[in-house]
């Protein structure tokens, strides 16, 4: 096996707490469990396990403020986001991921800005580009390998 980066170690479930935290940076369970309300109608039992796995995987700290116990990020949302997109790439054959990124873009509402920027960047990637993107899978998992 390949020495990968690791996956982000977490769920979609604890993804939703994340975002929370990430937004509140110090939050309660109940303020979690108030703001999530609408959209997971989830109990407060529920937030609390998934607080606590959090801090588990390191990816809370908490602390206790008197009475009760406060959550804050320990890893920041622009390095789990960098994480996430490289969990999607690594999914797939390294001969797809254009098509993953054309999917991406197509279905994406991005702003002019946005597109400038990827345009730029397109340009820059030009002096890097291969002629053919190798497969980096094991035989059995794409189509590469039965093509001779
Ligand atoms: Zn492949």
């Amino acid at each position: 096996m390949s020495e990968k980066k690791k996956a982000l170690p977490i769920t979609d479930a604890e993804w939703e707490i994340m975002r929370v935290v990430w937004t509140t940076q110090e939050t309660t369970s109940k303020e979690v469990t108030e703001i999530l309300n609408e959209k997971m109608e989830w109990k407060s039992t529920t937030v609390k396990t998934l607080l606590s796995r959090l801090v588990e995987k390191g990816m809370l700290g908490t602390k206790r403020n008197g009475n009760k116990f406060t959550y804050f990020p320990l890893v920041e949302e622009k390095k789990s986001i960098e994480a996430l997109s490289e969990d999607l790439l690594e999914k797939v054959c390294s001969k797809k991921v254009g098509k993953v990124l054309e999917s991406i873009i197509t279905n994406s509402t991005l702003s002019f800005s946005d597109l400038d920027q990827l345009e730029s960047l397109l340009q820059e990637k030009r002096k890097t580009a291969v002629d053919v993107v190798p497969c980096n899978c094991i035989p059995g998992q794409c189509q590469c390998h039965h093509v001779r």
